[in-house]
């Protein structure tokens, strides 16, 4: 069975505008997002252009800010403190990449954790690991994929578990793999998926024979980054199989890691390239803009 995350995502983000709505009329404004783009990459261009429209669909304000790519690190840190102080701003997002003269883990370090929308500061990430939620309350649904953490989690991987509950299955005691370990993907997603009861094996650029560690997942989770890694032979009968990767062929398609085509039959469940993980990860941006606003109203910080 084809996973559509175009179609959850826009089931979701019609709830969205409804939270907002009510949000408003609670709280006398609606969320606001900020987004920082530094020089003209055509590839950043585009995401940026997706989540603003998706800012706008769910009637969250957004601010696209554009900055020179010869702008100092400095220079950045300078509007990002800006932003970290006016309390009209609820999240914060820089797009990667940056140019090489920019460090990346010290912008990132500069964003107020509390405005972090994509959940990379380290303080969001520490929580992450050292936070045990409390999953035996917390019932997963596509509007409600993770137990609260009390912090942001990265919307790839949370955007996941939302496809996951789609399906239906249990979690609970199932072998998960996840091939990448990416501190915006990989990671992230091993430790939510442990939360979930789930015996998780991380495989990456060194693990010897993929194909038999992706044999014995149930649950198999590909962000790699290498079109059509994934084959038949690393797919246990049934298994749900979620594709991450994006990459562009030399003939301009997209293709993800996992080969669609030979591994859709064998598949219980399978995400598709485009279509899948892609527009749910943007959806997430936007419930991690209203959450963190949530958060910070909560706190009186307004
Ligand atoms: P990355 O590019 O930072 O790292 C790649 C990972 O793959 C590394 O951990 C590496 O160890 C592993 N790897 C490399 N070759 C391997 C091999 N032969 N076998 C097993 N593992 C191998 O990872 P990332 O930032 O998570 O990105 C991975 C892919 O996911 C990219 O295609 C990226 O564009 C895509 N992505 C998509 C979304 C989305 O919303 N759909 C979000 C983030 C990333």
């Amino acid at each position: 069975m084809i996973i559509s995350g175009k179609d959850i995502a826009a089931q979701l983000r019609s709830d969205m505008q409804q939270q907002v709505e009510a949000m408003a009329a609670e709280y006398g404004r609606t969320p606001c997002l900020v987004v920082i783009q530094v020089g003209n990459d055509p590839a950043s261009t585009i995401y940026v252009r997706n989540k603003m429209r998706a800012a706008e669909f769910c009637h969250i304000r957004s601010q696209h800010l554009l900055l020179p790519d010869s702008i100092s690190e400095q220079d950045l840190c300078a509007h990002i403190a800006e932003l970290n102080a006016d309390n009209d701003v609820d999240g914060i997002l820089v797009q990667l990449p940056l140019p090489q003269h920019i460090d990346e883990e010290h912008v990132i370090r500069a964003i107020l954790a509390e405005k972090d929308v994509d959940g990379f500061h380290p303080a969001n990430a520490a929580h992450l690991w050292l936070h045990q939620p409390l999953v035996k309350s917390h019932v997963a649904s596509i509007y409600n994929p993770v137990p609260d953490y009390g912090c942001t989690i990265p919307c790839t991987p949370k955007g996941i578990l939302s496809l996951l509950a789609s399906t239906g299955v249990e979690l609970d005691g199932k072998r998960a793999v996840v091939v990448g370990r990416s501190d915006i993907v990989g990671k992230p997603m091993a430790k939510l998926l442990m939360d979930r009861q789930c015996t998780v094996t991380v495989a990456h650029s060194h693990t010897r024979d993929l194909p038999a560690v992706c044999r014995e997942a149930d649950i198999l989770i590909v962000a790699v980054g290498k079109p059509k890694l994934i084959t038949k032979d690393c797919i246990k009968p049934g298994a749900l199989v979620i594709d991450v990767g994006i990459n562009r062929l030399p003939d301009g398609t997209l293709s993800g890691d996992v080969d669609f085509a030979e591994c859709k039959d064998i598949a219980g469940f399978i995400t598709p390239v485009p279509g899948g993980v892609g527009p749910m990860t943007v959806t997430m941006l936007m419930q991690n803009t209203i959450d963190c606003f949530r958060r910070r109203m909560l706190q009186g910080k307004e």
